[in-house]
């Protein structure tokens, strides 16, 4: 592939497939699978993430908000696209869109039924969320009774699933509160198909919890990180690619005597000859400051040029003084090697972090 002449994210649909069909393999023939492509895929791009995974078979999505599912119909996506965490004053545009809400507390589900009457809707598929350990959102197993009251004579809605997400799927020293996480989720599917004479669909596992849960697999599981080509641990990390890569350029090259000092707040004062490169990526891209003096670094000609002085809004400076190279040369921050976990790990946060923030002014390139 050509060099990269600005900043751009590289995206490899091909590593996507290989992502995709690496988790499926792990499911039983009848296990539904859930593209989650919230936060733009990730960092990445949802639409055309989740353009190509329509056409690799999946069989549903989820985002977080309902603009996020917008998007995704705008760009043509007509699979079903759950909203994990709507509000109800979008309510309406999710109908209007064909949305699917997932209702978390009394006051959602009563703003639904409302909603789903003014719009004249029969059978609107809902999906009702369970907390069974996370205390994000959720409703509690002892909120089953109030449910089906607000339900039982509703025409407008129908539960089209049920489910709950896990607080440490990814942690095997947390084996035991995971298995009582998926024991409590149980107890409430077998509560709510009693009441109301169905069992809608059930699902509970993210990307660590396909791989690590498989008794936990119900009709369907949801995967984020691992399509993107992460897993929560070397182990799991080892079969998925990371579609990504952050490439840029070297601007500007300088030369820093002695005693000189580089960037805001002159942060960084040289006490020997140094020489550095001027990239065009800063915090305003993603690159938070926590990555600068010394913490993060980029690779260029194979090398490792850390961070110098503080990240700027636009710009870092890196260390190029031991390294062979020319104002244009390509400059890696993460993709295939280093990964972003890696990256990432330099500044003491996680893969799913630094691939979120890369912000919609990087150009998205499409391989
Ligand atoms: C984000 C999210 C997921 C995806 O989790 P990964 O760890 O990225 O696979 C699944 N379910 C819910 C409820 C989420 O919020």
């Amino acid at each position: 592939m050509p060099k990269a002449q600005e900043t751009i994210l590289e995206i490899d649909l091909k590593a996507l497939s290989h992502n995709f069909n690496h988790l499926k393999s792990k499911l039983n023939a009848n296990t539904k699978f859930l593209a989650v492509v919230k936060a733009y895929g990730y960092g990445s791009d949802a639409c055309e993430i989740a353009l190509h995974l329509q056409e690799l078979g999946v069989d549903y999505f989820a985002v977080a908000y309902v603009k996020e599912g917008v998007a995704l119909r705008d760009a043509g996506i007509t699979l079903p696209i759950l909203v994990l965490h709507p509000q109800p004053v979008n309510f309406k545009t999710l109908i209007e869109r064909c949305l699917e809400p997932s209702l978390y507390n009394a006051k959602v589900l009563r703003a639904f039924i409302d909603a789903a009457k003014d719009e004249k809707q029969k059978d609107y598929p809902v999906h009702i969320k369970f907390n069974t350990g996370l205390n994000r959102i959720g409703f509690g197993e002892n909120d089953i009774d109030n449910i089906h009251t607000s339900l039982i004579n509703v025409k407008s809605v129908r539960i089209k699933s049920i489910f709950s997400h896990m607080a440490a799927s990814e942690d095997l020293n947390e084996k035991d509160f995971t298995l009582s996480q998926i024991a409590s989720f149980k107890t409430i599917c077998d509560k709510i198909s009693k009441l109301f004479g169905y069992l809608p669909m059930q699902h509970m596992c993210n990307t660590s919890g396909i791989l690590n849960y498989p008794e936990a697999h119900f009709d369907m599981v949801r995967s984020g990180i691992g399509l993107y080509g992460f897993g929560n641990s070397e182990k799991e990390s080892q079969d998925l690619k990371p579609i990504a890569t952050l490439k840029s350029v070297i601007s500007q090259i300088h030369l820093i005597k002695k005693g000189e000092t580089v960037g805001y707040n002159r942060a960084y004062k040289s006490d020997t000859f140094q020489k550095t490169a001027t990239i065009p990526i800063g915090h305003a891209d993603g690159i938070g400051r926590q990555y600068g003096n010394g913490k993060g670094f980029v690779t260029i000609n194979g090398k490792r040029a850390p961070i110098v002085g503080n990240v700027c809004m636009d710009m870092i400076m890196v260390n190029i003084t031991d390294i062979e190279c020319q104002e244009g040369d390509e400059v890696i921050i993460f993709g295939q090697h280093p990964t972003a976990e890696v990256f990432s790990k330099s500044a003491n946060t996680i893969s799913y972090e630094i691939i979120t923030a890369m912000s919609q002014r990087i150009k998205r390139v499409i391989l």
